[in-house]
C-alpha cells in the first residue's frame, strides 16, 4: 500500500511545484510588463520609436464590472455628473509632449493612478481615447506599448535571482556592460563594486540584502536598461534615510531625463519642474499649469500646495 501511495504523493508534489512556478511567472509578468488584459487588435501597428507624446482625448473611464449609472441616476442628472460614483474619470484631455513632464496631483481618491493605468493599458478608457506617439493605443502592437511605455512604483520588487538576472527580465539579451552602464546611472556604481560576485550575486532574502533605496534604484536600473520614451511613475512618498533618498532622486532624474514623464507627484522639486501640473478632483481636470501659475489663482492647487507641498520648503 506504502509503495502504491507513492507515486500518487511525488506526482502532486509535482503538481503544486509547478503550480508554484506558475504563479511566480505571472507575477513576474504583472510587476515588470504590467501586461494589459486586453488583446492586440488583429491590425494594430507599432507605436513610432524615438521621442513620442502622450494624449489624453476626452477619457471617461470606469472600472470594469463597475454599476453603470441607474436610471434613476440619470433622470435626476442628465448629465451623469456629480451622482455617478463609478465613474473615475470623467472627460479628461490632456497632451504631454514629447520629452516634457506632467506632474499629476489631487486628492485621495482623485483618479491619478487610474490615469495612469490607462496609459499603460492595463485598461481601455470607456469613452475618448489614449494615444502615444498619436497612435490610439487599441491600434497599438503589445511589444511596441512595452517597448515605448516603462513604469516605475517605489514598491520596487526583486526577485530571488542574482543581480544580473533581475536585470534581464527587463532586457533578456543585455551584455555584462549594458547592466554595469544601467547600474551606475542608476547610481548604483558603489554598490556593484561591493557586490561579492558581481553581477552574479544572488539577491533577496537569502541573497545579498539590498536595503530599500537600492531596491528601488535597482527598479530604476531595469527601466534605464529597457529605456522606454515614456515613463510613468508614482512618486510615493519612500520611506528612506535622507541620503538614500536623494540617491534615488538622482537616479529617477537619469530615469526622466529627455524622456516623456507623467509622474504621480508628492515632492516639492517635482511640482516646481513639471512643465504642466494637472490638478485633479473627482476623476476631472479642475486645474492646469505650471507651480507658479497654478499658486497665482488661488485654487485647489493653492490648497494642496499648503497642506502637502509647503511642508517640505525649507
Ligand atoms: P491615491 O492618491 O489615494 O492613490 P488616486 O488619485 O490615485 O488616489 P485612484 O487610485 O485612481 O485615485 O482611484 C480613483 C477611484 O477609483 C477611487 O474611488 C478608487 O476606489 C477607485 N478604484 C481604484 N482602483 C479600482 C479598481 N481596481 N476597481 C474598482 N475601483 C477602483
Amino acid at each position: 500500500m506504502v509503495r502504491l501511495y507513492g507515486p500518487v504523493t511525488s506526482l502532486s508534489n509535482v503538481h503544486v511545484e509547478i503550480m508554484t512556478a506558475l504563479v511566480s511567472f505571472d507575477r513576474v509578468f504583472e510587476i515588470l510588463d504590467l501586461d494589459p488584459a486586453i488583446k492586440e487588435s488583429p491590425d494594430a501597428r507599432p507605436i513610432p520609436r524615438g521621442p513620442v507624446g502622450v494624449e489624453f482625448d476626452n477619457v471617461s473611464f470606469r472600472y470594469p464590472g463597475a454599476e453603470e449609472t441607474s436610471v434613476a441616476s440619470l433622470e435626476l442628472n442628465p448629465q451623469g455628473r456629480g451622482s455617478d460614483d463609478t465613474q473615475v474619470l470623467s472627460g479628461v484631455s490632456l497632451r504631454a509632449e514629447p520629452g516634457t513632464m506632467v506632474a499629476l496631483v489631487g486628492p485621495s481618491g482623485a483618479g491619478k493612478t487610474t490615469l495612469t493605468h490607462l496609459v499603460s493599458r492595463l485598461y481601455d478608457p470607456t469613452e475618448g481615447a489614449v494615444r502615444v506617439g498619436g497612435l490610439d493605443l487599441r491600434e497599438a502592437t503589445s511589444d511596441s506599448l512595452r517597448e515605448a511605455v516603462g513604469v516605475v512604483t517605489q514598491d520596487a520588487q526583486l526577485f530571488h535571482d542574482t543581480v544580473g538576472a533581475n536585470l534581464r527580465y527587463a532586457k533578456p539579451d543585455a551584455t555584462d556592460e549594458e547592466m554595469e552602464a544601467a547600474l551606475r546611472m542608476a547610481r548604483l556604481g558603489p554598490l556593484l563594486e561591493q557586490l561579492p560576485d558581481g553581477l552574479d550575486t544572488m539577491v533577496g532574502d537569502r541573497g545579498y540584502r539590498l536595503s530599500g533605496g537600492e531596491k528601488q534604484r535597482l527598479a530604476i536600473a531595469r527601466l534605464l536598461l529597457r529605456s522606454p520614451s515614456v515613463v510613468v511613475l508614482d512618486e510615493a512618498t519612500a520611506h528612506l534615510d535622507s541620503e538614500s533618498e536623494a540617491a534615488v532622486q538622482e537616479a529617477l532624474a537619469e530615469a526622466l531625463s529627455g524622456r516623456t514623464s507623467l509622474v504621480i507627484a508628492h515632492r516639492l522639486a517635482t511640482v516646481r519642474e513639471a512643465d504642466q501640473i494637472l490638478v485633479l478632483e473627482d476623476g476631472r481636470i479642475l486645474e492646469r499649469g505650471t507651480h507658479e501659475e497654478l499658486l497665482g489663482r488661488g485654487g485647489l492647487y493653492t490648497a494642496l500646495y499648503r497642506t502637502q507641498f509647503a511642508p517640505q520648503d525649507h
